[in-house]
């Protein structure tokens, strides 16, 4: 069985215990390669490697980082199939979502960093008869990049990318549970001779490698992808180190549609922002209110379509929901269906397990499901579930809303469908969201801050947010 392998100092190498584990195929239930159970020892090694190449990496001029970036964007490009199979068998999710946003967005983040650092200034500021100030941006060191499974490629190159760029060098860590395009990338690395020990991967349990990582003391800074608690603990370990932390964490994000949007577009996104990628996308909207006066249309609506969804094989082209990540997460999805049972809510479509005829019979697969009727205080409206299920609930009115909307202790995204221009500014003022979108969903910007607030997350990403996080300012005054 193929055996992924850790990348360090520009060599594919074993774990130093010689420890693998199984990686699952979600889509069949099998086990179809085998991951390095990577510890500190590999960390270390991986550690150095980066401090080495650091001196080499961080002089070159930004036009020569960004050369060897486009290589890594080109190169990902040239192997787009092999990348494209490779995403949607470890993930579970359908070929055609891997083709047309995870690989393609990860070929941006390369693209869009390796010419961004190019334009990237800092500032100068003057006094008057006194002097002026100038401000240095230079690069942190050696920096740590750990990142979830729902978007695998796509947000392992959104850390590493703006790290790489601004003269960094990176040991990074992708989630256990989807490590197979981190591998790929290392070829293609390989292939196009990536200069040795810049980008280091090793691979295995967050709580091992992962944590490693986060203590380490020559790791400058973190930059975390994942859930809310995992980032706690990070948090708790890195912040006494003094180290520089952005966390993007979990979300339950509202989806509030109003009266006056426009009704058909707004049905069309609202299908693709509750369930694409399985809803297990940080972004999507798992809390549906409806203005009373539609709230019925868009019920019937709204379950006639998600009852005639295709739940399928990944490799379906028909196929409009894969299956979940893992077993672990079906069996915590499934969980959460029944509690919102418990809690008094009605399942209006799906509510259960989908199993399909071999050799996928062992897949986990979910019925996208809608349930109406809950408090919004309840738990299943609280909590983030992290998969194809939302629930929808009447409101009379912005205050109202407004209330609920605000009521988690996530503020990650918020969408919110209304032809009133004035609403919508109040609204997307009021609501506790680093992003919101107003009559569309995940339009994304790479120039753009990226990031949320309360449990949602410290920090952002994107644009010049990234390449800030990635350096450190130094002010040096000169008196005239
Ligand atoms: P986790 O928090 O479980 O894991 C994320 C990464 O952290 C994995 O690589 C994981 O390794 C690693 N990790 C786990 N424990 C530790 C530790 N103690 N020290 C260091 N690293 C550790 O998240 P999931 O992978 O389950 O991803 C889903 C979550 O990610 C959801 O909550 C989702 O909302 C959030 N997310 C947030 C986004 C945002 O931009 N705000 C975007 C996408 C997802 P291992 O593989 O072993 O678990």
């Amino acid at each position: 069985m193929e055996k992924i392998l850790n990348y360090i100092n520009g060599a594919f190498v074993e774990p130093t215990a010689g420890k693998f584990f199984d990686n699952i195929e979600p889509a069949k239930g099998e086990v179809y390669s085998q991951i390095p159970n990577s510890q500190a020892e590999d960390v270390e090694k991986a550690v150095n490697a980066a401090k080495e190449a650091f001196p080499i990496w961080s002089t070159m001029s930004n036009e020569e980082r960004g050369d060897w970036m486009m290589k890594v964007a080109n190169g990902i490009k040239a192997r787009m199939g092999e990348f494209v199979a490779a995403e949607s068998r470890d993930n579970g999710k359908p070929v055609k979502l891997a083709e047309h946003v995870d690989i393609p967005r990860a070929v941006s983040n390369f693209k869009f960093f390796a010419t961004g650092i190019q334009h990237f200034a800092s500032e100068s500021h003057n006094m008057v008869g006194v002097g002026v100030n100038y401000t240095l941006r230079k690069p942190l060191g050696v920096v740590g990049c750990i990142s979830p499974w729902n978007l695998p490629l796509y947000l392992f190159t959104w850390k590493i990318a703006p790290a790489l760029a601004a003269g960094n060098c990176v040991v990074a860590k992708p989630s256990e549970v989807t490590p197979y395009t981190a591998y790929l990338l290392c070829k293609v690395m390989d292939e196009v001779g990536f200069p040795k020990g810049v980008l280091n991967i090793v691979h295995g349990y967050g709580q091992y490698a992962g944590d490693a990582i986060v203590r380490h003391k020559d790791t400058k800074a973190i930059s975390f992808t994942g859930g809310t608690a995992t980032g706690k603990a990070i948090a708790s370990i890195a912040a006494p180190m003094f180290k520089k932390l952005s966390l993007e964490l979990g979300g339950k994000n509202p989806n509030i549609i109003f009266n006056d949007c426009d009704f058909d577009e707004m049905l069309k996104t609202t299908i693709r922002s509750s369930f694409a990628n399985q809803g297990q996308i940080c972004l999507c909207g798992s809390r549906i209110f409806v203005q009373k006066g539609i709230y019925e249309k868009f019920k019937t609506a709204f379950v006639e379509k998600i009852k005639k969804t295709k739940v399928s094989n990944p490799e379906d082209p028909k196929a409009q929901l894969g299956a979940v990540v893992s077993e672990p997460h079906m069996e915590k999805v499934l969980s959460y269906i029944d509690l919102a049972k418990e809690e008094g809510g009605t399942v209006l479509a799906g509510g259960h397990r989908v199993e399909l005829d071999a050799p996928y019979d062992k897949g986990f697969y979910i019925a996208p499901t809608i349930i109406e009727g809950l408090e919004y205080t309840c738990r299943t409206n609280q909590e983030e579930i992290f998969g194809p299920v939302v629930t929808i609930t009447p409101f009379e009115d912005e205050e109202e809303v407004l209330k609920m909307a605000n009521s988690t202790e996530y503020g990650l995204s918020a969408t919110l469908w209304t032809s009133d221009l004035k609403r919508a500014h109040r609204m997307a003022d009021q609501i506790d969201a680093g992003i919101v979108w107003i009559n569309a969903w995940l339009v994304r910007d790479l120039r753009t801050p990226f990031g949320g607030v309360k449990s949602s997350g410290v920090g952002r990403e994107g644009g010049w947010e990234a390449l800030k996080f990635f350096t450190e300012p130094k002010n040096v005054f000169v008196k005239s």
